[in-house]
Order: C-alpha cells, then sequence, then structure tokens
C-alpha cells in the first residue's frame, strides 16, 4: 500500500514536473495555461486559490472533521522534498481526514507550504483582500481511488486542509519538527528523512471546528478542479525566524546551478468564485478584520512612512 502510494507519487511528480514557476513571466501563473491547458480559467470555472470575504452562508451541518491517526505517531519514516516549487512533507500511511460534510474517507498523502518573501505575505487564500504570511495544505486523496491521477478526474476527488500562518515572537516548537530540517533541503531535488510526529500537534486544536468550505481546483499546474477546499479560521503561530527560513533559506535551483534563486511568492492568483456557494461550519465566526495581525509588506506601510515624513518635515 505504502510503496504503491510512493510509486504514484513518483508518476504523478512525473507528470507535473515540466516545469512552471511563480516570478518569471515566461512560466509564472498566468503563463501557466500555456503549458497546462486546464490552468487557463474559464468564465465559470472553479479555480483556487479565491478571496473569502462575508459573502458566506453557513452551513449548520458542518461540524469538526474525523482526524483519523493525527494525534499519534505513525511508523516509518516522512520524507521531507524540495521540489522547486515548494517543500513537501510526504507522510505515511495511517492517517485519513473523513467526516465533516466530506462525501467520503480521504488517506492524507502529504503536506506542502506557500510564502511570501522577506518583506511580503503568501498565503494562497485572503481573507477581506488580505494575505497572511504563508499558508499550509495537508493533502487528502479519496479512498476509491487507486492513484492521484485517478482522483484528479473526480470533482471530489481530494480534500485538501488549508491552514494560514502567522507570526509572533514565540518560536513554535512542533513546527521545528519541519523547520529544523528545512536546511537539509534548501536546493531543488533534495530530501532528507523526518522522524513521524503526531500532525494533530501542528493544528490548531482548540478551533477546528471553525472553518470555511468550498470546491475548486489544485493551485498548482495541472490546475484539476477535483478539491473539496476545507480552510482553517484560526491560523497557526510561528515564530519570525521560522518564518525567515522558508523566504529567504529555500531555492528554486539545483544547488550546482550557476545562478542560485530564491523560492518566494509561491502562490497563485485569487480567482472569481463566480456562482460557487462558500460556506461557514457551524462554530465559525466572521469577524471583520479577522487577519488584523498580518504584519504588513513594506508596499503598505511606504504610504504611512510618506505621511509621517511629511507632518515632521512641514514642521521644520
Ligand atoms: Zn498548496
Amino acid at each position: 500500500m505504502i510503496q504503491t502510494a510512493a510509486l504514484l507519487m513518483i508518476v504523478v511528480s512525473y507528470v507535473i514536473s515540466e516545469d512552471y514557476c511563480y516570478t518569471e513571466p515566461h512560466c509564472d501563473p498566468y503563463a501557466w495555461g500555456d503549458m497546462f491547458p486546464s490552468c487557463h480559467p474559464l468564465l465559470e470555472e472553479h479555480h483556487s486559490p479565491i478571496n473569502l470575504d462575508h459573502h458566506m452562508a453557513r452551513n449548520e451541518s458542518l461540524y469538526s472533521l474525523h482526524l483519523e491517526g493525527f494525534d499519534v505517531i505513525q511508523a516509518g519514516h516522512w520524507t521531507l522534498e524540495n521540489d522547486g516549487h515548494s517543500v513537501i512533507l510526504h507522510v505515511s500511511g495511517g492517517m485519513s481526514v473523513s467526516g465533516g460534510g466530506l462525501p467520503d474517507v480521504y488517506h492524507t498523502i502529504q503536506l506542502h507550504f506557500h510564502w511570501g518573501g522577506p518583506a511580503t505575505n503568501g498565503s494562497e487564500h485572503t481573507i477581506d483582500d488580505r494575505r497572511y504570511p504563508m499558508e499550509m495544505h495537508i493533502v487528502n486523496m479519496k479512498s476509491i481511488h487507486p492513484n492521484v491521477t485517478t482522483a484528479l478526474g473526480d470533482p471530489t476527488g481530494l480534500a485538501v486542509l488549508g491552514f494560514f500562518i502567522d507570526v509572533v515572537y514565540a518560536e513554535n516548537v512542533h513546527f521545528g519538527h519541519i523547520s529544523q530540517k528545512l536546511s537539509s533541503v534548501a536546493y531543488k531535488g533534495q530530501t532528507t528523512k523526518v522522524k513521524p510526529f503526531p500532525l494533530m500537534s501542528l493544528l490548531p486544536k482548540h478551533n477546528m471546528s471553525q472553518y470555511f468550505r468550498y470546491y475548486g481546483s489544485l493551485t498548482t499546474p495541472p490546475c484539476s478542479q477535483a478539491v473539496i477546499w476545507t480552510l482553517y479560521q484560526v491560523p497557526i503561530y510561528i515564530s519570525w525566524s521560522q518564518l525567515a527560513q522558508f523566504t529567504s533559506q529555500i531555492f528554486s535551483t539545483e544547488e550546482d546551478a550557476e545562478q542560485v534563486t530564491p523560492l518566494q511568492n509561491n502562490f497563485r492568483h485569487i480567482h472569481p468564485t463566480f456562482s460557487r456557494t462558500v460556506s461557514m461550519s457551524k462554530d465559525a465566526k466572521w469577524l471583520s478584520g479577522a487577519a488584523g495581525h498580518i504584519h504588513r509588506s513594506a508596499g503598505s506601510l511606504l504610504p504611512l512612512i510618506i505621511i509621517i515624513l511629511g507632518v515632521f518635515i512641514s514642521r521644520l
């Protein structure tokens, strides 16, 4: 089972390895449609990510998901990989998600991250048009599918759990299981073993009943419209230095490349919701400015600095 999953991962990564990128015009998200036709969003298509705003309907039947095996230490080892587009933690079997309005049991296959740069935020989804510093995606595949390729042909083939990541001064010791290994996967193609730990220790465990739900797509090529998205309202908190390990110490290029390029801003642009319903779970609370703790980018601070300087200078 685990060997099959590993083989499938290799096949899938081969299928989608034709290179795409985030920051160069010839291969950035706006050009993905040239290489991957299904990334070219047409009217009424259901792409991700989206902006979450107060136009949401509460669904009283959306309770907490059941996260099987997330609170125990799984056997075997996990693998952390830099694939040039993200840092991915491939997990062994034993974990699955169900309930919370999902139509089936979904096996957990990997988790990965999206981030910005040293002075910019990089979550994929936004809340009231505001971006969090990072976003983590836990990818789960519907159990009836033999492999990811067939799951991508099913509109509910994958269930992705999305967590915003915000920044505080204190280190997140549980997140250290991943951040302490990042230096071993600084360059594209590098992998390292990670000792399994309870995945639940990473998550906002007291607020798992508060989430948003919609149907969308992969946010990376081939952008298949095959994802039931669950976006948790309460973020994971990590430290500034843990964030900096992603934004400054991970590269999209191989170790021996002539020019070394940091991997930054690996998020896809926001897509329209069109006629889709975006739901709030029974316990979710819509707070305007919920993303108020997001650190501001240099760009948004600049007008403020100019005003303060202007006032200061006018008093001289
Ligand atoms: Zn993702």
